[in-house]
């Protein structure tokens, strides 16, 4: 019997013990996915559980990402670049770190919302872990421009003087979370991205974005996936726009992870299933 797990806190919600557990079942491996519920204080000693033998690895979430980097061996290229870590690998007793957010949400764009960002305004609400991982992809893609916007306008700042490298192609900014910031942006813009926690469970009546400034002809994608139906996506589809909710980006990054430690091709189909089914019941309960 091996070992994986999710290291947060408070990681009340978290869906993917549901469908990692599900797709290890699928493929009949002798896998348990659990949740590590890890507070800052107990992070360094939950990180040194991962060099034994019988633990693959592990996922990474909310508030980690960051603070786990320097507690690894071997950190991957991309993951550097971004500066958050969503996934590690146990090989030997050495740990990797790996960010399979960027090709999550990218693949997400594409295929589940259609959108190619090459040449493209984008708007991006937030700069924590996410956020990093969404610029970046972004900017690889060679949008036209990204816009950050968030509360502290210091964590933007950062967000993108650490990115700066990857913007070749693009106009990169940050701005400060108020009306007059989105008014400017919105207006050219095709692709608008939440990455704020405004909208989630706990949270649900709130949105970082200004319902009226939201126009048809864009996508409004919001990386929340509990509820799966955001203020935003709700006030995005009012006003025309096209929508699209986090929960295949969480699969996807879900399957990216699932790869790096099993070497198995992920069975998505079951993995989207039992995410659904994850939230429903997450929903019903009352969380
Ligand atoms: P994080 O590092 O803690 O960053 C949270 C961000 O939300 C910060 O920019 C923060 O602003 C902002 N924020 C929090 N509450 C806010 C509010 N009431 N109004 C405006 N801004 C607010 O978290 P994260 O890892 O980036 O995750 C952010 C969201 O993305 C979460 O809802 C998470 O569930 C979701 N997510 C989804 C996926 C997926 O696969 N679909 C993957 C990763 C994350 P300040 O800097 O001002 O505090």
């Amino acid at each position: 019997m091996k070992y994986l797990g999710v290291i947060g806190y408070p990681l009340k919600r978290s869906l993917s013990p549901a469908f990692q557990q599900a797709a290890m079942d699928h493929l009949r491996l002798d896998v348990v996915y659990e949740a590590w519920p890890t507070p800052e204080d107990a992070l360094q000693t939950r990180v040194t559980t991962l060099r034994s033998p019988a633990v693959l690895g592990a996922n990474v979430t909310i508030p980690h990402k960051q603070a786990v980097m320097p507690m690894l061996d071997e950190i991957d290229e991309l993951a550097r670049r971004i500066g958050a870590v969503n996934t590690i690998v146990n090989r030997d007793g050495l740990l990797f770190g790996y960010n399979t957010d960027l090709s999550g949400f990218m693949r997400a764009l594409r295929e589940d919302g259609g959108f190619e960002p090459e040449g493209r305004p984008a708007v991006v609400a937030g700069a924590g872990g996410a956020a990093r991982a969404v610029v970046a992809g972004l900017l690889d893609a060679g949008a036209a421009s990204v816009t950050v916007i968030n509360r502290t306008l210091s964590r933007a700042n950062r967000l993108i003087e650490d990115l700066r490298p990857m913007a070749t192609r693009s106009e990169l900014r940050a701005m400060p979370e108020m009306y007059a910031s989105w008014a400017a942006v919105m207006g050219a813009c095709d692709l608008l991205v939440n990455c704020t926690s405004a909208g989630s469970a706990g949270f649900e009546n709130q949105s970082p974005v200004p319902f009226d400034l939201i126009r048809p002809s864009m996508l409004a994608y919001d990386l929340i996936y509990d509820p799966p139906e955001t203020a935003l996506m709700a006030g995005a589809q009012k006003s025309g726009a096209l929508v699209l909710g986090g929960l295949p980006m969480l699969v996807y990054q879900g399957a990216a992870s699932f790869e790096l430690w099993t070497g198995k091709q992920a069975p998505l189909v079951v993995m989207f299933e039992a995410a659904r089914a994850a939230v429903e019941t997450s929903v019903k309960g009352g969380r």
